[in-house]
């Protein structure tokens, strides 16, 4: 069954319900958004030609354009490749070539370095624009009813950031994403008919992948005016469209909670908060429970697994006269009811309660690989377990608690660095002769990206500033270090591979005024 089919089921059912908002002003109701997205996929189908299968970037901003392309593609038969609008254009290019994409919906303002990029690095690809004459054709087309998928068809290519550099493509079914909603009905939201979900984080992602439950709902979707994550914008839409519902990366949350404590603002609005993504610490979910109320749930997800391989339930963390109270918050939660998780040694066997080993997931949520890659696929899925990379033990009731990271992704923010991506731009300036690349712990960012770098001497020095500026060109600004650490030599084993933990170690042990 094609996923698109749940905006054709609301838009039938509730026809006049507000389905779109651009803050509290309704810009479309379900009858509207699904004959929009029908005539677009009429265009991509009919018009442009793109067949069964083909791929459809979105490199764009949050905007009520972003639902209409991702509903009109899928609604055509058709795969979506979104791509985080905060990427340099010419790692959306690397994306859209690799994934041989046939069209990019793309903002007017991300257009002309997209244009550029993808001219820079293979054929280029046609462009639609929401609000030029070419769109406005295609969202006037005739329009086509949800085209016939099997369950096992592409619906979404979700692009990580790579641990060697290149992201890879992580292939999405419309089963696996129709067993994110099941799931996400189960075991984070129920969602009533009246409840309204805001999107503060990048629809490219899980707030993206979470919109689905809330079109079954036939629910209002706001997308902020700021079109991003805006405390005070929260706070004042959770006045008007009443019970909001959202999802945010810790780092949001923290921030959305001090700002209730100071403004001293009534937080009954907010019916749901779901946060992941990356870890949450214990005071500061203590913190918000405090000052926001049990509104909070966890999830526990990757894009391999998109949002479902554990949850925290709302009753248990709101529940503090539970003795494992504080021991349980600090988890990420128990297995959401579709799939299967253990917690494994290296060669896969289930190690007893408590131990830390790797944690593995199953069920229909697990993607059958990545795009064209099946090395790395083979490394992922094995006996038909996805290897989550993510360290963690799991205790006698089934919570799972999160120790580290197998892979040295950083995240900050929200969003994912790998530090290999980092140290490969740095790399190629002439006067670095080695780099590493860590993350150190940050109150505000969760953690924050700090290089260690070894100048070549003949090269005549070269500052910060530089430095900067070359990340600046090459890579997105989110990802570029905030510290510069200049060192003679970085610590190595005997192998000559660089001792990152030596490297961790220096920086808890400095506690002096650093380069920043
Ligand atoms: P992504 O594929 O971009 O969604 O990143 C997934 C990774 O983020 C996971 O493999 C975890 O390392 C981390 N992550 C996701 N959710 C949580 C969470 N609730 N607590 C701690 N880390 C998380």
């Amino acid at each position: 069954m094609n996923l698109a089919r749940i905006l054709a089921r609301s838009a039938r059912t509730f026809p006049e319900r507000p389905a779109l908002l651009v803050g509290a002003k309704c810009v479309l109701t379900y009858a509207a958004l699904a004959a929009r997205a029908a005539r677009l996929a009429g265009y991509l189908r009919q018009n442009l030609g793109l067949a069964p299968g083909d791929r459809v970037a979105i490199y764009m901003g949050n905007s009520p354009e972003y639902l209409e392309s991702l509903f009109g593609v899928l609604w055509a038969g058709l795969a979506v490749v979104p791509v985080n609008a905060k990427l340099h254009p010419r790692e959306v290019a690397w994306i859209v070539h690799n994934a041989e994409a046939r069209l990019v919906c793309v903002s007017p303002e991300l257009a002309g370095g997209l244009a550029a990029a993808l001219e820079e690095g293979g054929p280029t690809v046609p462009l639609l624009m929401p609000g030029d004459g070419h769109y406005l054709r295609a969202v006037s087309a005739l329009a086509i009813p949800v085209q016939e998928r099997a369950q096992e068809d592409l619906a979404w290519l979700f692009y990580t950031s790579g641990t060697t550099g290149q992201p890879k493509g992580v292939m999405l079914s419309h089963r696996n994403l129709q067993a994110m909603t099941a799931c996400f009905f189960m075991d984070v939201d129920p969602v009533a008919p009246g409840d309204a979900v805001v999107y503060a984080a990048p629809l490219s992602h899980g707030a993206g992948l979470y919109s689905f439950p809330y079109v079954v709902r036939g629910c209002r979707h706001v997308i902020p005016e700021s079109g991003g994550f805006d405390p005070d914008e929260l706070i004042s839409l959770s006045r008007k469209p009443g019970r909001l519902a959202l999802f945010a990366a810790p780092t949001m949350v923290r921030r959305l909670v001090d700002r209730v404590k100071q403004s001293g603002a009534d937080p009954a609005g907010f019916q749901t908060i779901i946060y992941g993504g990356g870890p949450m610490y214990g005071d500061d979910i203590q913190e918000a429970l405090d000052v926001m109320g049990p509104r909070f749930v966890q999830i526990y997800g990757q894009g391999e697994s998109p949002m479902t391989i554990t949850a925290l339930s709302r009753g248990l963390l709101a529940d503090r006269t539970d003795p494992a109270w504080a021991q349980r918050a600090a988890s990420v939660g128990v297995a959401q009811t579709l799939v299967d998780v253990r917690i494994v040694d290296r060669e896969g066997r289930t190690l007893p309660n408590d131990e830390v080993g790797e944690v593995v997931v199953r069920g229909d949520t697990v993607m059958s690989g990545y795009w064209r890659n099946p090395e790395a696929s083979a490394a992922a899925l094995r006996d038909g377990w996805l290897w989550t990379g993510d360290m963690g033990c799991m205790d006698s009731h089934g919570f799972v608690t999160l120790k580290d990271r197998s892979k040295d992704l950083i995240i900050s923010g929200g969003s994912n660095i790998y530090p290999r991506e980092v140290e490969e731009v740095l790399i190629t300036h002439p006067a670095v002769r080695e780099v590493s690349v860590i993350g150190r712990r940050d109150a505000d960012w969760g953690e924050v990206v700090v290089a260690f770098v070894v100048l070549d001497p003949a090269a005549g020095g070269v500052g910060q500033d530089e430095l900067d500026r070359h990340c600046l060109e090459r890579i997105a600004r989110f990802k570029r270090p905030k510290e510069y650490r200049f060192v003679d030599t970085l610590p190595k084993n005997n192998y000559g591979k660089v001792l990152k933990t030596a490297l961790r170690d220096m920086l808890e042990a400095d506690t002096s005024p650093r380069e920043v």
